[in-house]
Formats: C-alpha cells, structure tokens, sequence
C-alpha cells in the first residue's frame, strides 16, 4: 500500500475513533499514552523520584519535538529549493506551447508560444 493510501487510512481510522468517542476523550487518551511513553522511556523500572522522572519525561519529549522539528525543517528546504529551481528552470528554457491547441488560461504561467506542426501559420 503505497504511502498515500496508508495516510488516509489513518486519517479516516482515527475520524471514525473521535466521532465515536468524541475528539477531547480521544486527545486525553493520547496525551496519557504519550506521557507513559516516555515516563516508560526514561524510567522503565519506577526507580526515579517522581520529580526526577517528570523532569525527564519532559526532556525527553522535548528532544523527540526538536528531533521533528529538524526534520520538518530539512523537508521544508528540500521542497523549497525544489520549487525554487522549477521557477528559475521555467524562466531560463520556459516551456513551449501551441497557442491553438493551448488555451491563454491553461498555458503554464511562463511559457513561449511556438505553433505545432497542424497550425503552423502558413506564408
Ligand atoms: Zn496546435
């Protein structure tokens, strides 16, 4: 299943848990999972003070959030200069249409005008 499908599975599957349950039930049920996970993470034997391990858990869901947000970052900039070398692609050799077959409207945003072969003007 390809990556799409997988993702709105999901979305649908967890849809259909907060029209069940409600959204706020379902948010304090992953809130709670979250904290135990990462309690578990940094204390799997309940050997800390209580204190100490809050404290931790703490970190260690900050480090997971500044882990997503560098991801986020670095996917972000691929996509922009991505999208950053299309413009200046479409600007330096910018896509040729034929102005019969192509309507002003659905021609690329830079484009040429070059006519095919069945409308070329003729002299
Ligand atoms: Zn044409």
């Amino acid at each position: 299943m390809d990556v799409v499908s997988m993702t709105l599975r999901g979305r649908a599957g967890a849809a259909a848990l907060r029209a069940k349950y409600g959204r706020d039930e379902v948010a304090a049920w992953m809130r709670a999972g979250r904290d135990r996970k990462y309690l578990l993470q940094v204390d799997p034997r309940g050997e800390l003070p209580e204190v100490e391990r809050q404290r931790r858990a703490d970190d260690a869901r900050r480090a997971d959030m500044l882990a997503l947000a560098q991801r986020s970052r670095v996917a972000r900039a691929a996509r922009k200069a991505e999208n950053d070398n299309a413009r200046i692609r479409a600007i330096v050799d910018p896509p040729a249409v034929c102005p019969v077959c192509v309507p002003f409207n659905e021609r690329p945003r830079w484009s040429t005008s070059r006519y095919c072969a069945a409308h070329l003007p003729r002299r």
